[in-house]
């Protein structure tokens, strides 16, 4: 199994899962260009999308959803019901273009086994993914605390992206208004690499190959930061081996 980020953090987020030829789209906010660009060295000749995962309707995660469908006009857009209303609603996607699980249950998406699973975090119904194919991939960004529905699926993969949005002391530093601060570093904002590490710690289990990191902030983190809080954190608990790669805002990173 092959992730590729297009894109990580809260200018735009865009990912792909893919097995053999076969794909999942997760989220899509990055416009048509930035994709076609981004993707095309990791994939050379074409790949089938089964499906776009969207998990949440925040426009870093939406806003590039109906340019893609328009080149991928078959393509489903999965999501749960609150999710796929708002996100109609905002981007303009047509009602019939989503189709609709429901959390905590499985489905499949072509040759992909996928399970969504709820985040906190200050959207419609945020959640996180597990998708299986040859590997297991838990995909979870966006939630403010390191809650135990995510770290029973961490436990469960191969493979892992986990959000290391801010370090706590920059975004207290950031200058930003106290309401944003609160926000984000809030039960339904975004993790901190502090507790980004500790989920990390507490769930990743001997079967974990490889870890990505995602959703830093720009201002308040720095890709140095995020990796030695995960570093340590899997050093801690004998996994030191495990490789670790940060996630970028600005280019295209395979996990
Ligand atoms: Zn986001
Ligand atoms: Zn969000």
């Amino acid at each position: 199994m092959k992730i590729l980020s297009l894109s990580s953090g809260s200018k735009g987020n865009a990912y792909i899962v893919e097995h053999e030829g076969d794909a999942l789209l997760i989220d899509c906010g990055i416009g048509p260009r930035i994709f076609k660009q981004r993707i095309a060295p990791f994939f050379p000749s074409a790949i089938r999308f089964h499906g776009v995962l969207i998990t949440h309707n925040h426009s870093d995660h939406t806003s590039g959803l109906q340019a893609f469908l328009k080149s991928n006009p078959e393509v489903p857009v999965y999501a749960n019901e609150l999710t796929a209303e708002s996100t109609g609603f905002e981007t303009g996607v047509a009602p019939s273009a989503f189709v609709c699980f429901e959390n905590g249950q499985d489905f499949c998406a072509g040759p992909f086994r996928v399970e969504a699973f709820s985040l906190p975090h200050d959207a419609s119904d945020p959640v996180g993914f597990l998708v299986e194919a040859d590997e297991i991939y838990l995909h979870a960004t966006d939630f403010g605390v390191p809650v135990k529905a995510a770290g029973t699926r961490l436990s469960k993969a191969d493979v892992a992206t986990v959000e290391f949005n801010h370090e706590t002391e920059l975004l207290y530093a950031s200058g930003r208004h106290q309401s944003l601060i609160r926000r984000i570093s809030g039960p339904r904002g975004h993790l901190s690499n502090n507790d980004a590490a500790s989920f990390i710690k507490e769930y990743a289990s001997e079967k974990l190959k490889r870890v990505a990191l995602a959703h830093l902030s720009q201002d308040c983190n720095a890709p140095h930061l995020a990796l030695s809080a995960a570093q340590q954190a899997l050093s801690s608990v004998s996994l030191g081996h495990i490789p670790v790669k940060v996630f970028s805002q600005n280019e295209a990173l395979q996990l």
